[in-house]
């Protein structure tokens, strides 16, 4: 599987990354000067004891003068004191802000994913997208976390390359004595130029194979997906414990293992990368090691050669050698570099690509008035609606007025329309025509988050945190003890409360304390609806959050909600009519449509109605 990549021009590889570098300096700015003093002070920093050492071998094998030589050693360990302490202190500074690199980059992700409208949330081709992405980066570290090591790289390689320089410079420009006789030829001008060239070829080659060595793991970079997302999901059933009834009954080990124990899945000994280990990668490799070699054996052989003919003394041999060595890996690492971001320029293009999907629903900027008589009213005006991608009508024609502090039921078979009917009262989507008001206005004209204040709402698909009760139950850190008991106690988690060891400071679940308290399904359910209660929002809507339940403790638990919610205007859905019997009005949903609407007893009376119909074809669950 070959990742399609279109080629890119160096204004287009050095601009992502320019984007890139910004906006991770806006996100962590101590993490990226960090790294770049980090950086600098340790590629520039081995050239003074390269220098210094230089010194004190040519004094050594030459002037001999003990004073200089105490001199020069005193100013060498003065300044390699100094320079550990300096790299100590920023090697710490770097160290620390490291810790936190993953999660900030993370971070990009989640407030990106946090901001979006819950339509683009909601689109499968965006969620895949974001799996796409986020799986390279598992699996080959693609993308914008490369970024910083590939800034490290490139900023140590250019000030090792510009150190180096004027350590070296003098390697070309020092001549033989003229009574050198043949060696004199290392005086002459092409000669330097062909040793020159040499070097430069080698310093270009050994880079240039190792990134085309590398560049199978970009091009083939789906292949290795691929292979991690299987290894990711079959790799680990094990772990599962959710999975281990099943795995034991079916052997589901067995084919597991198919995936996992494949000797042609992508890792394995006969996968693709083996192979191209064995193969071209594999020769590369070789190829960018062999000339490193050539590298170093013409360097030593100039530099030998021209001091054995007097150009200059022992001393200078070492400088040379070390000087000139580090300033061409300093070239080959800049040019590895710049082919590791040409490699990673796709990646980063599928990053921006998702940090950019706009958020097409309109924002408002009206607030919503705080009204301590909850008086609050939202109709919709023939509200009609299709998905994103879809042709067919998920509510047609809705119209419907919330009358302040009434209990209204939404009933209806499954997939009538019920939850999407709420999903457009809490404006997670937008009408595709008609439109809904609050107290008269289109609630697209408010500020969405002021608006999503009015809701309180347990969906069927809730979630607690793994975190202490209390604070699951008000969401925060900071909180109404008082009340979220009270709001518990209400929601019928009073005696489980009392049992509870810490009470509100109790853990749910065991993820981050091993004394946390594994809730059940029921149990959960009342902690939901005491969240909802602990905001105390005039709306208060509950979307099946009781299908787990039989019909008869959630027609109990519905009738008792009925009692607690005070002067709020409380919606119920479900598809279980008995639980909603109690409602002022039942509203009842049939293929996108409100076919019917009144109360329990005059929706019953009309027999060729649908409620009557699901009624008769229910029954059976609760006349016992
Ligand atoms: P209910 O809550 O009554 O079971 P829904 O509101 O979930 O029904 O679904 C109404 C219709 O919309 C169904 O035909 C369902 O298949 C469709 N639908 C629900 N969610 C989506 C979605 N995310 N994308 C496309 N169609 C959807």
């Amino acid at each position: 599987m070959k990742n399609s990549k279109k080629a890119h021009t160096w204004k287009q590889i050095f601009q992502i990354y320019w984007r890139a570098i910004k906006l991770l300096s806006h996100v962590y700015p101590q993490l990226m000067i960090s790294r770049f003093l980090c950086t600098v002070w340790t590629a520039l920093t081995p050239y003074v004891n390269i220098y210094l050492s230089a010194l004190i071998i040519e004094e050594m094998s030459g002037g001999r003068n003990p004073r200089r030589l105490l001199q020069l050693v005193g100013i060498t360990l003065l300044l390699a004191g100094g320079i550990s302490l300096g790299t100590a202190f920023l090697t710490k500074w770097k160290n620390v802000q490291e810790a936190c690199h993953f999660y900030k980059d993370e971070a990009i992700f989640s407030k990106k994913l946090f901001d979006m409208d819950f339509i683009c949330i909601d689109d499968a081709k965006v969620q895949e997208q974001f799996d796409i992405l986020k799986q390279y980066s598992y699996s080959g570290g693609w993308g914008i976390f490369r970024v910083v090591s590939n800034c490290d790289s490139l900023i140590s390689s250019v000030f090792t390359f510009l150190g180096g320089i004027p350590l070296t410079i003098t390697l070309f420009t020092r001549k033989v004595p003229e009574s050198a006789g043949g060696y004199r030829i290392l005086n002459n001008a092409l000669f330097l130029l062909l040793v020159f060239g040499v070097m430069l070829a080698v310093t270009y080659l050994a880079p240039i194979f190792s990134t085309k060595a590398g560049s199978y793991w970009s091009t083939y970079a789906g292949a290795h997906r691929k292979g991690n997302l299987l290894f990711g999901y079959f790799g680990f059933t094990g772990y599962n414990k959710d999975l281990a009834a099943d795995m034991r009954i079916y052997r589901q080990d067995v084919f597991s293992d198919k995936y996992t124990g494949d000797k042609k899945g992508a890792f394995c000994s006969q996968g693709m990368f083996a192979k191209f280990g064995r193969g071209p990668m594999g020769l590369l490799q070789a190829a960018s090691a062999a000339v490193s070699v050539i590298f170093t054996a013409v360097v030593y052989l100039f530099v030998c050669l021209k001091a054995w003919a007097g150009a200059f003394g022992v001393g200078a041999v070492t400088q040379y050698i070390a000087a000139i060595t580090k300033a061409s890996s300093g070239v080959s690492t800049m040019i590895a570099t710049v082919g590791n971001m040409k490699n990673n320029t796709p990646f980063l293009e599928q990053v921006f690509d998702f940090l950019d999907i706009p958020n097409p629903m309109y924002q408002g900027s009206l607030t919503v008035e705080k009204r301590r008589d909850r008086d609050y009213e939202v109709e919709f005006k023939n509200v009609s609606f299709k998905y994103p991608g879809s042709d067919n009508w998920a509510l047609r024609n809705v119209n419907m007025k919330f009358k302040v502090g009434s209990r209204m039921a939404v009933v209806g078979r499954n997939g009538s329309g019920k939850t999407t009917f709420i999903k457009l009262l809490c404006r997670l989507y937008d009408p595709t025509e008609g439109e809904i008001l609050l107290n008269g206005i289109n609630i697209r004209k408010y500020n969405y988050l002021d608006y999503l204040m009015i809701f309180s709402v347990v969906f069927q698909d809730f979630k607690l945190f793994s975190l202490k009760l209390g604070e699951n139950v008000a969401s925060g850190v900071e909180y109404d003890r008082e009340l979220a008991e009270d709001c518990l106690r209400k929601a019928g988690f009073g005696e489980r409360l009392a049992a509870m060891p810490e009470g509100l400071d109790t853990y749910l679940y065991k993820d981050f304390n091993k004394d946390g308290v594994d809730v059940s399904g029921g149990e959960a359910q009342k902690i939901a609806l005491a969240r909802a209660l602990y905001k105390d929002a005039p709306f208060i809507v509950l979307d099946e959050p009781t299908a787990a339940l039989d019909p008869i403790a959630e027609a109990e638990i519905y009738t008792k909600f009925n009692d607690i919610v005070d002067d709020k205007t409380a919606i119920y859905i479900s598809h279980r009519l008995s639980s909603c019997k109690f409602c002022d009005e039942i509203a009842v949903f049939k293929d996108g449509a409100v076919v019917q609407k009144g109360s329990h007893s005059t929706l019953l009376a009309d027999e060729g109605g649908e409620y009557y119909e699901l009624w008769h074809a229910q029954a059976q669950y609760y006349t016992a």
